[in-house]
């Protein structure tokens, strides 16, 4: 069963094996059993025309009267090889010119001692007298034919035809009777059945033979035309599966074989292209990831590291035979960390760590398919030390007054705010101080602007040196500046205000001097509703110091 379902060209002749068989064998059938009828009815006319002439003979011997004769003339045909059996019979199936019943009849007709009586009288019954063969010829005008066996089996046909009574007869006979007598003639069917084998026999070898014929020309032409273009085409496809794509398959013709060469080959010449295009995206891909500055590090679906780049090898300071070998998770020393990453998906995980006094940040990720099935791991590594130095400082720059090296006011405005909330929260005192610098307008139209930067500086100097560390000085703008004191009552930063004011009073700078004019205020006792309104009591506190005369510290009231 197998060979026939895999190879068409045994399909194809098994379909005209059998179709060329049911046509030859109906034709042998029908020609055949034409040629049997044909066989059959030769036979029968034969016999038909031999017992006309018989009984011709017979008549005419008898109308001469010679009764003897005719009995001479039957032993004579019966002696005959051809015919099986020759019977003479009177009409009531009993064999003629054996006795002397008839014989008797006619001399009593006649009257006077014409024929001799037989010596050897006999009585041969060959018919039963009221058998149905006998009654039907008897009954019909020309006669009947009929086949029968013997015990052997052998086929035999028999004529049984009537002797009618003519008026050449009457003298003798009488005209009583319309028949006299009756033929019998039978022939063995033998001969016909071995001709009729003969025929079948050489019908059938002329089957079998066409059929062969048929057979291997259609083998043949098959081979030629579907099974050898077939296998190019196959044997072409095979060898692309293993890669070979740059190959073209003869096109054998414009038939649909040739057809599928031809697609084949375009086919090919597509997937060469798609390939070609590929490899090209994947060079770029390669030179992309060889040169990222992002280390790379892939896996295959089992978990086996299969790329490292440069970049990879820098960062965690490994080779990539070092992180072949300890496998994926082992790649920043840490496996937990890298299984609870890709457990959640990175969910919940920071993607900022430090490892070997860098700090790295990180993406660890599984790779799935279209069709969800998981293809491999990656982790996407960035050192971000340098940038996480230069963000710092970005953000102190961003706190930082550039001259004195002081918080700017957008700082000040939100650590006032943090202080004030705290010192609300827990009751504490705390305390705002404000000053100024005197007439430094007129000092920078004297000594120019250059100079009144470099006193500022030197102030801002002061104050971080001359501050406590959890007090907060700050640049306003210009040159006012502000000192955020928490936990410091009034009395307390009374005390520090007048010192800081003798400090800058004694400060020489460039052999220069110049005055502070400062102003308090505290919490609760001067405002609690925010640091600005905190703020807003030590400007006007300032304020009455200029009124005042200047260099001096005023609390507010
Ligand atoms: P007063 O005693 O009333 O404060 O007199 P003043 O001249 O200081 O008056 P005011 O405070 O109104 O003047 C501020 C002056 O400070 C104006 C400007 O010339 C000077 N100034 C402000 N910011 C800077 C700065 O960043 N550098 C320098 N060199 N001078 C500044
Ligand atoms: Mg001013
Ligand atoms: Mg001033």
């Amino acid at each position: 069963m197998g060979l026939l379902q895999n190879y068409i060209q045994n399909k194809i002749l098994a379909l005209v094996g059998m179709a060329a068989f049911l046509s030859l064998a109906g034709m042998v059938v029908f020609y055949t059993s034409h040629q049997e009828r044909s066989i059959f009815l030769h036979q029968h006319n034969s016999i038909g025309m031999l017992n006309q002439s018989i009984i011709k003979g017979l008549t005419a011997v008898m109308l001469t009267g010679s009764a003897e004769i005719a009995q001479t003339y039957a032993n004579y045909l019966k002696e005959g090889k051809d015919l099986s059996e020759v019977q003479i019979m009177r009409v009531d199936g009993v064999e003629a010119f054996r006795d002397n019943k008839t014989i008797r009849e006619v001399n009593r007709r006649i009257g006077e001692e014409e024929f001799m009586p037989r010596s050897g009288e006999r009585r041969v019954v060959i018919m039963e007298e009221n058998s149905p063969h006998l009654r039907q010829a008897l009954e019909s005008e020309s006669g009947i034919s009929y086949e029968e066996s013997n015990a052997a089996g052998e086929r035999f046909l028999t004529y049984l035809t009537p002797i009618n009574n003519g008026e050449k007869c009457f003298k003798c006979h009488g005209k009583a009777q319309k028949v006299r007598g009756l033929l019998k003639l039978s022939t063995s069917l033998a001969s016909v059945e071995r001709d009729v084998h003969e025929t079948r026999m050489q019908a059938v070898r002329v089957l079998i033979f066409s059929l062969l014929v048929l057979l291997l020309l259609t083998f043949l032409l098959i081979r030629r035309v579907v099974v050898r273009p077939i296998h190019r085409v196959t044997r072409a496809m095979m060898d692309a599966s293993q890669g070979n794509l740059s190959q073209k398959v003869p096109v054998p013709g414009k038939d649909e074989i040739g057809r599928m060469a031809e697609s084949f080959n375009d086919m090919l010449h597509q997937l060469l292209n798609t390939y070609m295009g590929l490899q090209q995206e994947q060079d770029k891909l390669s030179t992309i990831i060889l040169s990222a500055r992002e280390g790379i590090i892939v896996t295959n679906r089992d978990g086996v590291v299969v790329l490292v780049n440069p970049a990879a090898e820098r960062i965690l300071e490994k080779t990539t035979d070092e992180l072949i070998a300890g496998g994926f998770e082992q790649f920043m020393d840490d496996p937990d960390f890298v299984r609870t990453y890709l457990a959640r998906a990175g969910t919940g995980m920071p993607d900022t760590l430090v490892y070997k006094n860098k700090v790295v940040n990180l993406y660890i990720s599984t790779i799935w398919d279209d069709d969800k099935r998981m293809l491999g791991s990656a982790a996407l590594i960035r050192d971000v030390t340098e940038e996480k130095k230069l963000e710092a400082q970005l953000r102190e720059m961003s706190f930082t007054d550039a001259l004195t090296g002081l918080l700017n006011r957008r700082r000040l405005e939100d650590v006032l705010a943090t202080e004030f909330a705290r010192s609300r929260r827990y009751g504490y005192t705390m305390t705002l101080m404000m000053f100024d610098v005197d007439h430094f307008k007129k000092f920078n139209d004297t000594h120019g602007h250059d100079q009144g930067d470099r006193v500022l500086q030197a102030i801002g100097a002061a104050m971080r040196e001359h501050f406590r560390k959890t007090d907060f000085p700050c640049r306003y703008g210009g040159e006012e500046f502000c000192v955020i004191m928490p936990s410091t009552d009034m009395d307390g930063a009374y005390i520090a205000a007048e010192r800081f004011r003798e400090k800058v009073e004694n400060l020489v700078i460039d052999g220069l001097k110049v005055t502070v004019s400062i102003g308090l205020a505290c919490y609760p006792k001067h405002g609690q509703e925010s640091g600005e309104s905190l703020m807003k009591v030590a400007d006007n506190a300032l304020y009455e110091g200029k009124k005042a005369g200047r260099n001096r510290v005023i609390m507010a009231q």
